[in-house]
């Protein structure tokens, strides 16, 4: 029976009702704030395309987590931006590098934080490729020890989460044994398992100061056409040992984490990346949209496509607008 006897209506009167039938809903405890992590004390270097983000010195990280635990978000990523580069992004791996300095400052201060470390080597190469080179190419075999060594490094200083977002092949598989090898079984390990070559990361660039200083990343990264690929490529990472499987970008890529979150039974988190962020930023700058409405209506749409877990620039925006 149609109408009039339903009224599809009725239960959009009022706000109350509204919650009350709500499908998909935003917590705090879902959220993963990203953090840029840079040498120095008392530094806070605002990130000119990223309103509201910062390149923070240790200190300001450990103040900032506070101040984010405040409103309830618990979870943060952390990437740096280090001192010195190499061609093997030496300072990536280094136990006195900028991210595990970082994470062992964090862990002394707080008990319940959970610490996401990003591994890769863009950020510490002074080509700013995700691996070694070889031959003028991001040699795949021989970035993999170095990434583990990396993972190891940032879960020896404590971190609760590493997540490599390189998209070398067989990188979760060396990551898990370098982690269990050494007494570290506990560590989660959170795949960038579909990350796709997007122009979305623009601003990060700019953030992490790590472009490639030839080429792309085409060669590695995912190409935004393919779905089917992306299934394959969390296949493997869950073979491999992931325990959580990623999709990056978030909003171009909907379609994606529907299809991994209806196909595995796994967690999965979506990274509401820079370009994203910067974007809604801009519009409303200009007056064109309600940042608060498209925050929310961007970060609910990711959810209801599947995504468990949202790393986005916004979340202790959004945890603010909650506590509302
Ligand atoms: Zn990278």
């Amino acid at each position: 029976m149609g109408y009039p006897f339903h009224r599809g209506r009725r239960l959009r009167r009022t706000a109350n009702l509204r919650e009350l039938v709500s499908e998909t809903r935003l917590s705090p405890g879902q959220l993963v704030m990203p953090l840029f992590v840079c040498p120095g004390d008392n530094v806070r270097n605002a990130i000119r395309s990223m309103p509201g983000n910062f390149q923070l010195s240790v200190d300001q990280t450990v103040e900032t987590c506070a101040e984010l635990a405040d409103h309830g978000i618990n979870n943060v990523i952390l990437f740096g931006i280090p001192e010195t580069k190499d061609a093997v992004g030496s300072s990536g791996y280094a136990e006195d590098g900028i991210v595990p300095t970082a994470i062992r400052a964090l862990r002394e201060r707080f008990d319940d934080l959970t610490i996401w470390a990003d591994v890769c080597m863009c950020e510490y190469t002074d080509h700013g490729h995700c691996g070694v080179i070889t031959d003028g190419d991001v040699d795949n075999d021989a970035t993999l020890p170095l990434l583990a060594r990396a993972s190891l490094t940032y879960a020896k200083a404590g971190a609760d989460i590493v997540a490599p977002s390189d998209m070398m092949d067989g990188r979760i598989g060396a990551v898990r044994d370098a982690l269990d090898e050494n007494g570290l079984e506990k560590v989660v390990i959170v795949s960038y398992a579909a990350k796709y070559a997007s122009g979305f990361y623009g601003p990060f660039r700019d953030a992490a100061e790590s472009p490639p200083q030839f080429g792309d990343r085409r060669s590695y990264q995912m190409d935004p056409p393919n779905v089917r690929e992306a299934l394959r490529e969390v296949e493997m990472d869950l073979d491999e040992g992931a325990d959580i499987v990623m999709v990056k970008p978030a909003l171009p890529y909907l379609d994606v984490i529907c299809r991994v979150k209806s196909e595995f039974d796994v967690p999965v988190a979506a990274y509401n990346v820079s370009g994203e962020f910067s974007m809604l930023h801009a519009a409303a700058q200009n007056g064109w949209l309600d940042l608060e409405k498209v925050m929310m209506e961007s970060l609910i749409g990711i959810r209801r496509a599947g995504a468990d877990i949202i790393l986005t620039y916004f979340a202790k925006d959004v945890a603010k607008l909650l506590a509302r």
